[in-house]
């Protein structure tokens, strides 16, 4: 018997996927890789040394997570973010993605509502989770947000309203690198409220806010929100997998009780040892302070001078306000591009890594049109360890790979164009 027809259609994520195939192509040729989103910076070394201290720790511990550890969370988002985070409603997980997915596989049924563009994995875990996806579109001059007015059209028009709504919001955003302001936030959670939207605010990137000044929805809209974070971007630790999920009073009774079935039935609990280290980093100590504090400069430095770059060559991308992505788009070579073959930012991506040895993901794994010709570039193939002590007349030389790197799209770019002149 052929179990094909019985087999679910998910592939590979790209973005992992990118990262394996640039790593491959490293071994005999250069690659500048802006494919893969993960932090450039060390993991800060007490932390580290809290993680040695505690290696052998070997037992299981509880569901939710250790309390010292829900406790750490919740005072350092109450003061970082203003928000009232308790360690009662707080989820420790194997990485803020399964968090995500656990959230989606609580409920029966549901839609899921998604703003393109956005990243690439939400879509195939509502799939997998056996719901329907619904997408709004957002456009480069509202630079990647999604808007009040979309969602009051999606909410006023909707097929099945009974149904719960979970809308998955990213901010700062991947890929877009951009945010969203107090007033943005406020007008929409006035929409979310009105027709009841539970939201999954994937505020993973909030702690690497370039100016630090990232708010949470959870202030405008305490009732609805569900907030995701982990030591992954802010804490350069993707593959320890630690993530934490705030959930709101309002859906303690009904889902916590779920989301821990989940997380009993699945993953039981986050390695002992790493959630020993992640106390240390939620403590938020003098020593980690200045390190968020320095990723934050680099970031910022980096992302306006790559930014720059691209504009000035007309490659059109929203300076970045967090995190550490561009979602450059190249509609302006739109009909260049066509002449050699390229209509898709899925081609683009493709002869760009072949060509130029340049690793970006295509706008398309972000849930965009295909013909968007769209990239995500993530600007963290740098030495992170020596930006976080260099002065800053040493930084452009730290910087340099991104610069070569943009320099070898660029150039990529006007040979194109000059090659079907
Ligand atoms: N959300 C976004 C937007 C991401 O870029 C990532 C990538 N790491 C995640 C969630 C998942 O992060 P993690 O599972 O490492 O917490
Ligand atoms: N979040 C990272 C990215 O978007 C990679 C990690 C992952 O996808 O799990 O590239």
């Amino acid at each position: 018997m052929s179990i094909d027809a019985y087999l679910r259609p998910i592939n590979h994520s790209e973005t992992l996927l990118i990262n394996e195939r640039s790593s491959r192509l490293a071994v005999d040729r250069k690659i500048h890789r802006f494919g893969f989103g993960q932090s450039p910076f060390p993991v800060p070394a007490g932390v580290v040394a809290a993680l040695q201290r505690h290696a052998s720790e070997k037992a299981y511990l509880p569901v939710q997570g250790l309390a010292e550890l829900r406790a750490a969370v919740a005072d350092f988002h109450r003061c970082q973010d203003g928000v009232d985070w308790q360690p009662e409603r707080v989820l420790i997980g194997p990485g803020s993605k399964l968090l995500i997915y656990a959230v989606m596989a609580a409920f029966t049924r549901a839609e899921v509502l998604l703003v393109s563009p956005s990243w690439v994995s939400y879509e195939p875990q509502a799939h997998l989770a056996g719901h329907r996806v619904s997408r709004l579109q957002a456009c480069a001059e509202d630079d990647w947000r999604l808007t009040p007015a979309m969602l009051e059209r999606f909410c006023r028009t909707r097929a099945n309203p009974e149904w719960p709504l979970l809308l998955v919001l990213n901010y700062p955003g991947n890929p877009s690198g951009t945010t969203y302001s107090e007033d943005q936030l406020q007008a929409l959670a006035e929409v979310m409220r009105r027709y009841q939207v539970l939201v999954i605010s994937d505020e993973i990137y909030g702690v690497l806010h370039h100016q630090g000044a990232h708010r949470s929805l959870a202030r405008y809209y305490p009732e609805g929100t569900l907030v995701t974070g982990g030591l992954s971007k802010w804490c350069g630790a993707g593959g320890w997998r630690l993530g934490v999920l705030q959930l709101p009073e309002s859906l303690v009774h009904n889902l916590l009780p779920r989301l821990l079935g989940v997380a009993s039935e699945t993953w039981s609990c986050v390695a002992a040892p790493v959630q020993q280290a992640a106390i240390e980093a939620y403590r938020f100590g003098p020593e980690v302070a200045h390190y968020v504090q320095r990723e934050r400069q680099v970031l910022a430095t980096l992302g306006q001078a790559a930014a720059a770059r691209l504009n000035e060559a007309g490659v059109t991308t929203a300076a970045p306000e967090g995190g550490f992505y561009l979602f450059p788009d190249f509609a302006p070579w739109r009909e260049s591009l066509a002449r050699v073959g390229i209509q898709t930012s899925d081609q683009l991506c493709r002869r760009l890594l072949e060509e130029a040895g340049v690793a970006l993901l295509p706008g398309s794994a972000f849930g965009m049109p295909d013909s968007e010709l769209v990239a995500r570039l993530s600007y963290v193939d740098f030495d992170g360890a020596a930006a976080l002590s260099a002065e800053a007349q040493a930084l452009p030389e730290i910087f340099q790979p991104v610069m070569d790197g943009l320099s070898a799209l660029l150039n990529w770019l006007r040979t194109q164009t000059r090659s079907v002149a």
